[in-house]
């Protein structure tokens, strides 16, 4: 019988799930999968660990499914489909852990209280990633659940690092830089070694570049500098976040435009970013095959940001030995990269052409001065191995 850790990645529409079976030290995947559309055209789909699908379900247009729904979707499959396996702990992406939590943790009841808390410091994310946890507590109370964090990892950076230019009496309540996508970082950190031992042990930038956008600063593994802050708003343009925004914007739009706090988290969130100054879509691949004006003027404007937080991260780590691009555009779009690394070629930086149009893994030239490469992210793989640590240790 081989123990299975099964891993929950929780959206406001969405229940992507991955089951690892334990293999020695290695962690294998098995079913993996995801129900999208909860709300609108709920869809399951779930494939085997070759690839070939083991299950697909859609429940028509107009249908809607709860998160607690989905929940009992999923395990009865797995279940169904589990043969001689035993599920021994379930694994969370949890997206704010807040200042307290450094690290995964076992999510009790209390635990899980103190993480609703953090909900006005995520409120798109935390609540759904804290469903599920709650959920499964009431069926299998026994079953360790362990919540992971995509702040945790730049809990490492210097306090300097994390502030905010603000009075005491605002920044004492938690009003400080998290950082995001940590969990994505952490992968990259451990998987770098293998790439490159050079730029493992040296300084790094790592452009997590999907629907969510971020990049970190890294030092011999450890976070130093993050462009997201407060929230998950900041820092680069998203598919539909606008990123660093002049906070006299905000005043702006409250004071002239009379929208309400409703209506700015709508604007900032979901109708900015690629899809706001585009016009067409947040969706890249739909852009770069668009020869709309607009959509080239997002992408320009992308890849610029791109391009101005490279030299600010630079500075953050003094230096810089090798540029990391990874997640949904980072991996798959040798366009994006190019222009990225085009804005920072003063840096050093040398593309190969040919190695970035086949997806690398590594896509500098032997001359330049820092390496490029572009690695698959694995933010699930990172959930598993955290939850098998923090259950091993209990
Ligand atoms: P993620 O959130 O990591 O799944 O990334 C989603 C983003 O990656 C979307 O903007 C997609 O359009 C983009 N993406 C995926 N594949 C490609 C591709 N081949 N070229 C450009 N963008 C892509």
């Amino acid at each position: 019988m081989t123990d299975v850790i099964l891993v929950l990645n929780a959206g406001s529409s969405s229940i992507k799930f991955r089951a690892y079976y334990r293999e020695g030290k290695e962690l294998g995947l098995g079913l993996h999968g995801q129900i999208e559309g909860l709300f609108s055209s709920p869809h399951f789909i779930a494939h085997d660990k070759n690839n070939e699908k083991a299950g697909e379900k859609s429940w028509g247009d107009g249908a809607k499914l709860s998160h607690e729904d989905g929940i009992h979707y999923i395990s009865a499959f797995l279940t169904t489909h589990r043969g001689d396996n035993r599920l021994v702990a379930v694994g969370h992406r949890v997206v704010h852990g807040g200042g307290k939590f450094a690290k995964s943790v076992l999510a009790t009841p209390d635990v899980v209280d103190e993480l609703d808390k953090l909900t006005p410091l995520a409120p798109l994310h935390q609540p759904h990633n804290l469903k599920p946890i709650r959920i499964i507590a009431a069926s299998r109370p026994d079953l360790p659940q362990v919540a992971c964090f995509d702040t945790a990892f730049h809990r490492a950076q210097t306090e300097v690092a994390q502030a905010f230019a603000l009075p005491e009496s605002i920044t004492s309540r938690g009003v400080r830089r998290y950082g995001f996508h940590g969990l994505s970082y952490e992968y990259i950190a451990q998987a770098l070694p293998e790439f490159s031992p050079r730029a493992a042990n040296g300084r790094a930038i790592v452009a997590h570049l999907g629907n969510g956008a971020s990049m970190c600063a890294i030092e011999k593994g450890r976070s130093v500098a993050s462009t997201m802050g407060f929230t998950a708003v900041d820092g680069l343009p998203m598919g539909t976040r606008c990123g660093s925004l002049d906070p006299g914007v905000l005043l702006y739009l409250l004071e002239e435009l009379k929208m309400d706090t409703h209506a700015i988290e709508d604007l900032i969130y979901k109708q900015s970013g690629l899809l706001g100054v585009s016009g067409i879509s947040g969706d890249m691949r739909k852009l770069l095959e668009s020869d709309a004006p607009r959509a080239r003027f997002a992408i320009d404007l992308y890849a610029y940001r791109i391009g101005r937080e490279i030299g600010s991260l630079a500075a953050a780590l003094q230096g810089l030995d090798a540029l990391v691009f990874t997640a949904g555009i980072g991996e798959n779009s040798a366009e994006i990269r190019r222009r990225a690394a085009r804005h920072a070629a003063w840096l050093g930086i040398e593309i190969d052409e040919s190695a970035n149009e086949a997806g690398g893994p590594r896509i500098s030239t032997p001359s330049s001065k820092v390496e490029v490469w572009a690695i698959p992210t694995d933010e699930e793989l990172m959930i598993a191995r955290h939850t098998r640590e923090v259950v091993d240790a209990q």
